[in-house]
């Protein structure tokens, strides 16, 4: 039988270099680098409501770290410690071979960022695991929401709608090819966050949030904080060719379409807003990066948010975003 130490200890304890003290106290001790700003954040994911039981451990390790390091790649910080809230059954506190596939996700992507597991808490209950993510940002050069100007370009990272396209395809709600449905299952279990493109638009952006529930929610975030309004053009926003396929079908399937590129969650692509002089350097980041970078649209005075079709009308949707509350 593992107890709650034995699985701490085997599966969850690592040697520190960059905290002064680690898992096994009454709390971990770090030092923030003079000059930087720390940025904190948390993110828990929920069995039934963000994943499914049955999914891959190993999976499920990377993307309850790779959710909160978009956080990170959303302020532009440098993500450098995380503690981990594990809550367990009593089945799977026993499943030597689901914590190891579990924690070796973790780590394997914790290990490319270079980042620290420095302590945590291990309950047992229906299966909730929480990360908390501790950056570092120089002083004062976060990217918030709350600085949008108009006439600021928009750009959004990679293509937006795969995840939400996954779920459509795995509640067999539309058919892919196997071909199609590939990177859209990559884009829903293992998503890359966007860490090091965040970082590189420090001092080039003015605004930026990560893309958790869909861009027309999360853009309108930076709308809402920014005071300011936008159009986008709706043949701007990057998608796959398995979700341009989708597209060119017609109604109830467009429509789906549409519907997981504006407003499908779980993309965790970055939208951002930069002066149209930044365009060169920002073409030299997609360069470097090898992150594709599109340019979607407009900050503009006023209020809300325009999605505009080949002919500049706007397009009318049904469904803004994924909330907790709101959406069931
Ligand atoms: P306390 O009872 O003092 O709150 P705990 O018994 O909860 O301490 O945890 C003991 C030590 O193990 C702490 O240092 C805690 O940070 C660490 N720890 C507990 N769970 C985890 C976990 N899932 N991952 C990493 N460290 C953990
Ligand atoms: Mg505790």
């Amino acid at each position: 039988m593992n107890s709650e130490f034995d699985i701490i200890n085997r599966y969850f304890s690592r040697p520190v270099r960059n905290a002064l003290l680690g898992p096994g106290d009454d709390a971990a001790l770090i030092t923030c680098t003079p000059g930087m700003d720390w940025a904190v954040s948390v993110d828990t994911l929920v069995s039934g409501r963000h994943f499914f039981l049955d999914i891959e451990p190993s999976t499920l390790g990377h993307k309850v770290l790779a959710v909160n390091l978009s956080d990170m790649a959303a302020m532009g910080a440098t993500p450098r410690w995380i503690t981990l809230s594990l809550t367990l059954t009593e089945t799977l506190a026993q499943d030597d071979a689901w914590l190891k596939a579990f924690s070796s996700g973790f780590f394997a992507l914790a290990d490319q960022y270079q980042i620290e597991l420095i302590g945590g808490d291990t309950t047992s209950g229906p299966l909730n695991i929480g990360v908390q993510i501790i950056g570092e940002v120089e002083q004062g050069k976060a990217l918030r929401r709350s600085d949008a100007k108009p006439g600021d370009d928009i750009w959004v990272s990679g293509f937006l709608g795969d995840a939400a396209l996954a779920l459509q395809f795995l509640q067999q709600r539309i058919t892919l090819t196997e071909q199609e449905a590939t990177p859209c299952l990559i884009a829903l279990y293992t998503p890359t966050p966007r860490v090091v493109l965040g970082k590189a638009l420090v001092n080039v952006a003015h605004s930026a949030i990560d893309i958790s529930d869909g861009l027309l929610a999360d853009l309108g975030h930076i709308l809402e904080r920014s005071d300011v309004a936008a159009t986008v053009d709706f043949d701007r926003i990057p998608c796959s060719p398995a979700l341009k396929n989708k597209l060119q079908q017609e109604n109830a399937t467009r429509q789906l379409a549409i519907d997981c590129l504006l407003s499908g969650g779980d993309d965790y692509e970055l939208c951002f807003t930069a002066p149209e002089n930044r365009h060169d350097v920002i073409a030299q980041l997609a360069q470097q990066t090898g992150v594709k970078l599109s340019r979607i649209g407009k900050i503009v005075p006023g209020k809300g948010l325009a999605v505009l079709n080949a002919n500049d009308n706007p397009l009318i949707f049904n469904n803004k975003g994924y909330d907790h509350f709101l959406t069931r």
